[in-house]
């Protein structure tokens, strides 16, 4: 399925990135061109194309170690209270790195969108 996009070739070191968390499954970044102050890329090392085949093809223990690392960083930058989390699915929607991500936004004030 490897298109070998950006973020999977950030994974392989092949590109920089700056790190906020590593551990064997999951990748935390700072996003290239930030949209807030703070604005960290979250993704599975693992591909899948976008949520819906993350929660589709992931083990349920996958997605909860995602989401509890995503908290773990949200506390990390102390960022509770005070945050936006974000993932787009196709190009509609704004995606453009077909690697299922999630854009955790913070630090100014964040319009509505919904
Ligand atoms: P999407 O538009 O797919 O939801 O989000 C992709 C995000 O990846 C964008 O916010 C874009 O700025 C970021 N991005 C694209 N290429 C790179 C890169 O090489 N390094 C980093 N750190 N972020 C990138």
């Amino acid at each position: 399925m490897s298109d070998n996009n950006v973020f999977i070739r950030i994974i392989k070191g092949e590109l920089p990135c700056s790190k906020v968390y590593e551990d064997d499954q999951v990748l935390a970044f700072k996003d290239i061109n930030p949209q807030a102050p703070t604005h960290i890329i979250i993704i599975p090392k693992k591909e899948y194309r976008d949520y819906n085949d993350f929660m589709t093809r992931a083990q349920p223990s996958e997605v909860l170690h995602l989401f509890q690392k995503t908290n773990e960083i949200i506390e990390l930058l102390k960022l509770q209270g005070n945050f936006r989390i974000i993932t787009n699915a196709g190009a509609d929607s704004g995606q453009t790195v077909y690697h299922f991500h999630m854009h955790l936004i913070s630090g100014a004030v964040l319009h509505n969108l919904v």
